[in-house]
């Protein structure tokens, strides 16, 4: 009996919030409409889109923004997305620094702020920087705390299954197996996602940035880490055991340097800020010396970046190996799941002509239809900002693309 009332009571509700997310997404994606053009972009009848919009409006998800052009007769209200109708907390989670950012409905900035953190502090420690981070934020930005639907935390690599908890973390290992999700949520009240920050950045990539309308491509991480998110068929690619776009773990020199994951020459140890450090360091030259000092951090990339551009050999032989490795490795990949777009989310991403180009070239040499295919090497049009807008998408995404699964999202309260 319950079953049956269940069953028949959801279904126009479903139906309601498919329809909703229908116009949220037109909107979102093609920009203001009005009523009229609504309509026609959906199928559904004059009055249901009424109905709809009005509800969004009543919502406050929706806003009229005054009249658009007329065809003939009288100037049409449009719509658009109302920013403050909804907010989310995107973190992004990184061996170095914490930042947090509130993002609002059409994924605007509100309010940001970064905490610089050291994984030796341990899980509690960083647990307080990542709690007080959030505060700050939200009273900077001033919003209505109840419009703010969740909290969603990019993190390096791999995640539980559940998505609660960060399973491995070579560089953040003290937050390994920890309970982030469930503390977070019990401190904030409000739900918690936590997500790889390669696919983070990926998925903002394809619904904010220059993957738009790019079924399948690869967003490669290059940091103090080395990762990818791969999306395929228009969905992100998660794997069996989530491990999926894991590069930075691929061996491909077994007598190379040691990698933090207690294995021996990771793709990363070639490729990731400290292998590039620690390359231009081996012989440094005068200039190098003096941008970077007699020892630079292992992930002070800026110092060895300057160089480079002013042509000291050894910081510019230091950024190619690392593009050769990675370009070879790319190659390799492209030759398994053939695919054309490649983004690098990276600072090194500026630098096109002495290392884009070099990926670009070494990744031909060995991607076996390279000459048939040419293959595009990218820079993210988003940089770091894409792992906090990215957990943001993960956040308000139900009122955009409603499914069965995420059709029971709740309208913000007043
Ligand atoms: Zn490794």
């Amino acid at each position: 009996m319950e079953n049956k009332t269940t069953a028949s009571g959801s279904r126009p509700r479903l139906l309601k919030q498919l329809n909703r997310a229908l116009v949220m997404r037109i909107i979102r994606e093609q920009g203001p409409k009005s009523r009229a053009e609504l309509a026609r972009s959906t199928g559904l009848s004059d009055p249901a889109v009424l109905k709809i919009v009005g509800g969004l409006i009543n919502d406050r998800l929706l806003q009229e923004i005054g009249e658009g052009d007329s065809t003939g007769g009288r100037k049409p209200v449009m719509l658009d997305i109302n920013p403050n109708g909804a907010f989310a907390v995107g973190v992004d989670l990184t061996p170095e620094y914490i930042r947090a950012a509130v993002v609002r409905l059409d994924f605007s900035i509100a309010a940001e702020a970064a905490v610089s953190i050291d994984p030796a502090e341990g899980y509690t420690a960083i647990l307080e920087h990542m709690r007080l981070l959030i505060e700050q934020v939200i009273r900077e930005s001033h919003v209505n705390p109840h419009r703010i639907m969740g909290i969603g935390v990019a993190h390096p690599g791999v995640m539980s299954e559940q998505a609660d908890r960060i399973l491995l973390a070579s560089n953040l290992s003290s937050l390994e197996n920890m309970p982030l999700a469930k503390d977070l949520e019990r401190h904030f009240q409000l739900p918690v996602i936590l997500e790889v920050d390669a696919r983070a950045s990926a998925l903002a990539e394809m619904w904010l940035g220059d993957a738009r309308g790019i079924a399948n491509f690869l967003s490669v991480d290059i940091d103090v880490g080395l990762g990818s998110g791969l999306v395929l068929n228009g969905h992100i690619y998660r794997g069996v055991n989530g491990m999926a776009g894991e590069i930075g773990h691929m061996v491909v020199e077994p007598q190379g340097p040691d990698c933090a994951c207690g294995k021996k020459g990771c793709l990363e140890t070639l490729v990731a800020f400290p292998a590039i450090v620690r390359e231009a360091m081996r012989s440094p030259g005068p200039m190098l010396q003096a941008y970077c000092g007699e020892q630079a951090s292992p992930v002070d990339i800026d110092c060895i970046i300057e160089a480079a551009q002013k042509g000291d050999a050894s910081a510019v032989e230091s950024l190619r190996r690392s593009a050769r490795a990675l370009g070879m490795a790319l190659g390799n990949l492209l030759n398994v799941i053939d695919i054309s777009t490649i983004f690098i989310n990276s600072k090194l991403a500026a630098l096109d002509e002495l290392y884009l180009q070099e990926i670009r070239s070494t990744l031909s040499h060995y991607f076996l239809l390279a000459n048939e295919m040419p293959i595009q090497v990218r820079p993210s049009s988003l940089g770091r900002k894409g792992e906090i807008l990215g957990m943001a998408v993960l956040v308000m995404r139900p009122f955009f693309q409603a499914d069965p699964e995420s059709a029971s999202i709740n309208t913000p309260s007043n």
